[in-house]
């Protein structure tokens, strides 16, 4: 333990799951769960002018707030933030909110039923007044817990750069969090292959997931967040901090001076792709230093949709996103929608274990125009793109799957048309897949998660998702193997593969590309061109013949000569 030169307070340590690399020190902002109604209480009809003027004076606040907060985003979230507050500033709301207060409703409750009259209107007019159902829950998070006193739900607006503590992170929580303003991002629940951790790479933000503790943080509290150890230091020494400094600074060094096309010291070609996710990250993806996108998660521009986007809006979609990389390939995922990602049009809200019901290439099974709409699509955007349109399937289990997918493809005239392996029967099987594709990508994170029976959510089973564990590498050797004998490309497109040392290893194992958040590209390069192939062979098998994930990943750091 170390103790702080400025004030007398004493450092402690939180552990958990690093991930994004590298680290970064601010006061903790929590995002506060939306607030819980309290029981019902009858309102006496003294009581109710009190009670619907408070109400009434919420709804005045919230979009007062919003006001503000327009005035001073600018671009598109302001008038995101501009169209909240006239939501939340129409007058039949707070007419509704009054009547039901007279009825003998309390301020709180009157507040949520006038909200859940609005959005069922709203959901029955559909289009984009649907798609403005999500703003409107906002609005009533806020609206009540203003009257009940308690903090405002959501991102935090601390007015200074902070380090953001929450229990988990949806991808949807995250839509409008600012990268200028989240220095790190600490979070109770998660894996290492959550969304919190995939997100924090592509936000190239170090993060600590899966962090027993995190809970106990408060508001204010000066931490220094490790995304590369995994932890989260509590009242960090100065000293500390500014060692932490210059070995991220070092590390970036390093990574800025690898440049151009993947390969081995000794030459061996390894594509590194990119990850996207939102269309706000297209910029960032199109400016790295890359090859191409590998993964491109498709279901990530309608997570909060309630219909299903229009063909022709998809296509305009996918057009912006092939103009950005001419000459260089796109791997477009067609819509992975389920578990820890349901999409409102496409996931049945009965499923009693949504990861292992109707998701990713099974909804088609379900709606088959929707993988056909999104097809014709893709194709459609391709048509006249300078891109190399790729197209692969998520979560497919079995040959006649893949068939099928390319199949479908093929007949709109899409070229190239492949599957992930993200399902041990489909690496155990990966030749027969891979004779129906012109590739496969694996996805570690959920190969991981079905070859061990552990929800990817849950940071309590983070040592079981770890992508070290020799029998995920195995299954990656499998695919990887099958592939090289059919002759088709098998890339990786998980977490694992942001990796620097386990790139080496998957590199060995026979993996031709990697495709990775951006901000990781670097890393990865510099690793790859200080070991030739056989290297990579070398550690693939120090890897596989360790007994458990912590014992093959050091044994893999010893033989590339990282640790003594
Ligand atoms: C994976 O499962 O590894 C993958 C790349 O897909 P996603 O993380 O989007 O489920
Ligand atoms: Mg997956």
């Amino acid at each position: 333990m170390t103790t702080g030169t400025t004030t007398t307070t004493t450092t402690s340590v939180l552990h958990g799951i690093g991930t994004g690399g590298g680290s970064a020190s601010g006061p903790v902002a929590r995002m506060a769960p939306p607030a819980a109604l309290p029981p019902q209480r009858t309102v006496a009809p003294a009581d109710a002018p009190a009670q619907a003027e408070a109400a009434r004076g919420a709804l005045a606040r919230v979009a007062a707030d919003l006001e503000e907060r327009a005035a001073s985003a600018g671009g598109e979230a302001a008038a995101v933030l501009s169209a909240q507050a006239m939501m939340a500033a129409d007058p039949t709301l707070a007419d509704q909110v009054s009547e039901l207060v007279l009825g003998g409703a309390d301020a709180a409750h009157a507040l949520d039923r006038a909200f859940r009259v609005f959005r069922a209107s709203l959901t029955a007019a559909g289009g984009y007044f649907a798609e403005r159902v999500a703003d409107l829950d906002d609005l009533r998070d806020r609206a009540v817990a203003r009257v009940l006193g308690l903090p405002m739900p959501g991102l935090p607006d601390p007015g200074r750069p902070y380090v953001l503590v929450a229990d988990d992170l949806a991808p949807a929580d995250t839509a409008l969090l600012d990268p200028a303003q989240v220095l790190a991002l600490v979070t109770e629940r998660g894996g290492p292959t959550s969304h919190t951790a995939i997100l924090a790479k592509v936000l190239g933000l170090p993060a600590v997931v899966g962090c027993t503790g995190a809970a106990a943080l408060t508001d204010g509290t000066p931490v220094l967040v490790d995304g590369t150890a995994g932890t989260v230091l509590v009242h960090p020494a100065p000293d500390t901090v500014a060692a932490a400094a210059a070995r991220d600074e070092r590390r970036r060094r390093l990574s800025a001076q690898a440049v151009g096309p993947g390969r081995t010291a000794d030459g061996h070609p390894v594509k590194l792709l990119a990850n996207l996710g939102a269309l706000h990250e297209l910029p960032a993806a199109a400016a790295a230093d890359s090859e191409g996108v590998g993964l491109f998660r498709t279901e990530f521009l309608y997570l909060d949709r309630e219909e299903a986007p229009t063909g022709e809006e998809q296509t305009a979609a996918y057009r912006q996103v092939f103009a950005a990389f001419p000459g260089r390939r796109v791997v477009v995922r067609t819509l992975d929608a389920g578990a820890d990602k349901p999409l409102p049009f496409v996931t049945a809200a009965d499923e009693q274990n949504p990861a292992l019901g109707v998701r990713g290439l099974r909804s088609a099974r379900r709606d088959p125009q929707l993988l056909e709409t999104q097809l014709a699509a893709i194709a459609s955007a391709a048509r006249g793109s300078d891109a190399d349109v790729w197209v692969m399937a998520p979560m497919v289990s079995v040959p006649a799957e893949a068939a099928g997918f390319v199949e479908r493809a093929k007949a709109h005239g899409l070229r190239t048309a492949g599957a992930m392996v993200e399902v041990p029967a489909a690496a155990l099987r990966a030749g027969e897949l891979a004779r129906r594709c012109d590739f496969l990508s694996v996805g570690t994170n959920d190969l991981a998660q079905y070859a061990f029976a552990a929800d990817r959510t849950l940071g309590a089973l983070a040592d079981l998702l770890d992508p070290w564990q020799p029998a995920l590498l195995e299954l990656v050797r499998t695919a990887a193997g099958a592939g090289a004998e059919q002759g088709r490309p098998v890339g990786v497109c998980g977490e694992a593969a942001a990796d620097p040392l386990l790139a080496l290893v998957l590199v060995g194992l026979g993996v031709t590309s990697l495709s990775a958040a951006p901000g990781c590209l670097g890393d990865v390069r510099a690793s790859l061109a200080s070991h030739a192939l056989d290297d990579c062979r070398r550690l693939a098998g120090l890897a596989l013949a360790a007994p458990d994930a912590a014992a093959a990943r050091e044994a893999v750091a010893k033989g590339a000569g990282l640790t003594p």
